[in-house]
């Protein structure tokens, strides 16, 4: 602060002082010597509640001039510094700016801008391996979706929103085909999880507060926020409890609850809270062009298509034995909206979700390929981190088929690898920096299994292999 800026800033305080003094009636007090104004006389204000009155001052330039290093013996009195001053008044609070964010232009959605169906589900290949049939199902609603929102509803005809219910075991790639598809499209995502959303007033979050989440995804842009995707997790949750005599306020309510999210309704919005209540503002969401997705591993809808089926099959004359579904490891695909009924979805919940596909269970192979093909697959993450420190990471084929077999063992599908492989690559991450000869380390199946070492190549050897 220059000299011109702090008088400025005294005699701002003076006027803000005199202010003061008239509402309260109290008076000031001189800073050093403690009497009031009504005795020293008029005080000099030096800065925000900081007076010192004219004796004071008069002694303390005295004693500056004629030996400032007396000034430590003057009891009460010590040297002036009206910076010191100034650092024992509490200082205004300011919190910096933050540079503004280049804005973006808004972008209007164009029917030309929509990816075609095959390129959304070529970009989708490169990061989800299978699930073909899932892929394409998602593509072209995804593209009817999109245009949907672009023609609006001013034609007689209205497209059909295009909600989905994805059904698939744990880990299979539910929530990480949304993800992809959310990252690709380029649009706001709110992942929320059924099992904690309760009937408005009860523990638990409200419905609306995966509208929240949505509309944090979009950064408060409400405009954004009306076109993204929500996609709901574990939905086989909200069942409808069979033979219960108690209010149901987190299965079938919360069925009943959503119904009008999922056709498209004005919501308000509780912004940055997960309730309505006094203290937080609100906003109006339309939820017309809003993506809704569902997804579930439905455990025990398996039994219910199974039961189907075999009544089918055991009346007549072509009568099939009874355990003859008992193996099928995809039997989910066969699913109707009939069996989803019998599982305990409501029909009007089920009326809002028009399209409905299965996932498949992952193989030992796809978790091989899940292991090494997708962009930002876990090996090729390993990979280059090993290679900051230029070191060659190879698995060979039978390490990695000892580590879908495990993955396979822990039945959570794909998502088991992760920490399979964190398990040994610790050791391996820990060891290798240690020696910077080694140039090479192979995973082998043995390694895995605990039977044996990795393989390891010196840089010299690596060398002689190049000339050679
Ligand atoms: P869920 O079906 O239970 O929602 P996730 O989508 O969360 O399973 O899958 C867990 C992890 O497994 C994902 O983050 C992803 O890395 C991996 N994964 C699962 N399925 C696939 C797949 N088909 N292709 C590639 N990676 C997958």
């Amino acid at each position: 602060m220059d000299e011109k800026d702090y008088l400025e800033e005294v005699e701002e305080t003076k006027e803000e002082g005199k202010e003061e003094e008239k509402d309260n009636g109290y008076e000031d007090v001189c800073f050093l010597c403690h009497r009031p104004e009504s005795r020293t006389g008029k005080l000099i204000t030096l800065a925000k509640g900081i007076c010192i009155c004219s004796e004071c001052m008069q002694k303390t330039m005295d004693t500056f001039q004629n030996n400032s290093s007396d000034l430590s013996k003057i009891p009460g009195l010590s040297f002036i510094n009206l910076a010191d001053l100034q650092n024992m008044i509490p200082q205004r609070q300011k919190v910096k700016k933050k540079k503004p964010k280049e804005e973006e232009p808004v972008k209007e959605l164009n029917i030309r801008d929509i990816p075609a169906p095959h390129k959304i589900k070529a970009s989708l290949d490169e990061y989800v391996i299978g699930q073909e049939y899932a892929k394409k199902v998602m593509s072209v609603a995804v593209y009817n979706h999109y245009k949907r929102v672009v023609t609006g509803t001013q034609d007689e005809i209205e497209i059909e929103k295009s909600n989905m219910l994805m059904i698939g075991p744990t880990g299979s790639g539910k929530t990480y085909l949304v993800k992809t598809l959310a990252r690709l499209l380029d649009v706001p995502l709110a992942i929320a999880d059924a099992t904690s959303l309760t009937e408005a007033g009860y523990i638990g979050d409200d419905i609306e507060s995966v509208l929240s989440k949505l509309l944090a995804a979009a950064d408060n842009d409400v405009e954004r926020a009306e076109r993204g995707i929500v996609f709901i997790d574990e939905i086989d949750k909200i069942a409808k409890k069979k033979d219960t005599h108690h209010r149901d306020v987190s299965g079938e309510s919360v069925q009943q609850g959503m119904l009008k999210l999922l056709e498209g309704a004005e919501i308000e919005v509780p912004v940055g809270a997960n309730s309505k209540n006094a203290m937080v503002p609100l906003t109006t969401v339309n939820t017309r062009n809003i993506l809704f997705i569902c997804g579930g591993a439905f455990p025990e809808l398996s039994d219910v298509i199974k039961e189907r089926l075999n009544k089918k099959s055991s009346m007549g004359f072509q009568a099939d034995l009874k355990d003859k579904y008992d193996k099928e490891l995809n039997l989910l695909q066969k699913v109707t909206v009939e069996d989803l009924r019998n599982f305990g979805m409501i029909p009007e919940f089920l009326g809002r979700l028009p399209i409905i596909f299965s996932l498949e269970s992952l193989t030992k192979e796809m978790l091989v390929r899940i292991l090494k093909e997708p962009k930002n697959a876990i090996l090729k993450q390993y990979q280059k981190l090993l290679a900051l420190d230029e070191v060659d990471l190879i698995f060979n084929e039978g390490a990695l088929e000892a580590i879908a077999e495990k993955a396979m063992e822990k039945d959570t599908g794909a998502r088991a690898l992760r920490a399979i492989i964190e398990e040994f690559m610790l050791d391996i991450m820990y060891e290798i920096p240690k020696d910077d000869n080694i140039g090479r380390v192979t995973i082998t199946r043995e390694y895995i299994e605990h039977t044996g070492g990795p393989l390891i190549t010196m840089r010299g050897v690596l060398q002689l292999e190049e000339q050679g």
